[in-house]
């Protein structure tokens, strides 16, 4: 059993007002035996209670995903994700002047970093942020300036980056306004936030609401957001919205799928059709949701969020 603390909603700070919605059991990684319940608040989703921060180290395994996506691992997979988010990466950084400084907030491994080093501008100066040893000591290992800490004991210097990613982050912190306050406290002012979560707009989440939605990933997600709640949540840290769009991934209806077979029992080579490693199931799942994200229901959330000048 984990120890649990009670939470409250991001962005109203009220627990007692939520709505139940779903309930589930760490389906992926198997790390606790613990029920797990969302509530609905403003627009928002949010896991209460949630685990505590002295059992991280319990929820987020060694083989945890971020952790170690690697071409031996995944194939193809990592190598069509690894393409699309360099053009992605590189669009956000488009303008950044000689010398910039950039932030990953949530480094994992340093799959990020390590492209931008490959495709970047060679005067760049690229720092990672990681709680998770390992992870952290991975990113130090491809010679990448990494802070093995929490962003608020990483001691970073105010007004000192020009662009921080939060790429698949926000969901699993506990107060997203309090993150992104200090986010804000390092970015020169006009300095830019490139944020991916998931959508609880999205196809996807509507085929595993009561349960089996990726989107949960529990305990893992702790604060969730619709199009609408991740732009409160980015005025109510003072930033402002400069773009905010759904994109396509087939990762949350992968789990969606495998979570639910996994629910009923299904033996291990039928869930192993719907994982990370699957590539039939991530073409499948991104050509469904391509279709999805024409109507502004795909699978993800991408933001650009600025500090005011
Ligand atoms: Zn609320």
């Amino acid at each position: 059993m984990l120890t649990l603390v009670e939470s409250v909603c991001s962005i109203c700070g009220r627990g007692d007002r939520g709505r139940f919605v779903a309930s589930g059991v760490d389906f992926e990684y198997h790390t606790t035996q613990d029920t797990f319940h969302v509530y609905r608040c403003c627009d928002t989703l949010f896991l209460n209670p949630r685990p505590s921060k002295e059992d991280l180290a319990k929820i987020y395994p060694a083989e945890y995903h971020a952790y170690e996506f690697s071409a031996e691992e995944y194939g193809i997979a990592f190598k069509a994700r690894r393409w699309l988010e360099g053009r992605r990466l590189m669009r956000w950084c488009r303008g950044m002047p000689t010398g910039a400084s950039i932030v990953d907030v949530g480094a994992g491994d340093g799959f990020h970093l390590e492209i931008l080093r490959k495709v970047g501008d060679p005067t760049w100066r690229l720092v990672g942020i990681e709680p998770a040893v390992r992870a952290a000591s991975v990113v130090a290992s491809r010679g990448i300036e990494v802070h093995n800490a929490f962003l608020e004991e990483a001691g970073l210097a105010d007004e000192s980056f020009d662009l921080a990613l939060m790429i698949m982050v926000i969901e699993h912190v506990p107060d997203p306004v309090a993150m992104l306050d200090e986010v804000r406290r390092i970015l020169r002012p006009g300095g830019r936030i490139g944020l991916i979560t998931d959508n609880i707009g999205s196809m996807d989440a509507r085929f595993g609401s009561t349960r089996h939605w990726g989107g949960y990933h529990f305990p893992r997600h702790l604060n969730l957001y619709s199009r609408d709640s991740l732009r409160n949540l980015a005025t109510a840290a003072g930033l402002e919205v400069v773009e905010l769009k759904t994109m396509v991934s087939p990762v949350n209806w992968t789990y969606t799928v495998h979570n639910r077979l996994v629910d009923r029992g299904a033996p291990e080579w039928a869930t192993g059709l719907f994982t990370l490693r699957s590539a039939p199931a991530l073409s499948f799942f991104t050509a469904l949701d391509a279709l999805a994200a024409m109507t502004g229901n795909g699978a993800l959330l991408r933001a650009v969020l600025r500090r005011p000048r």
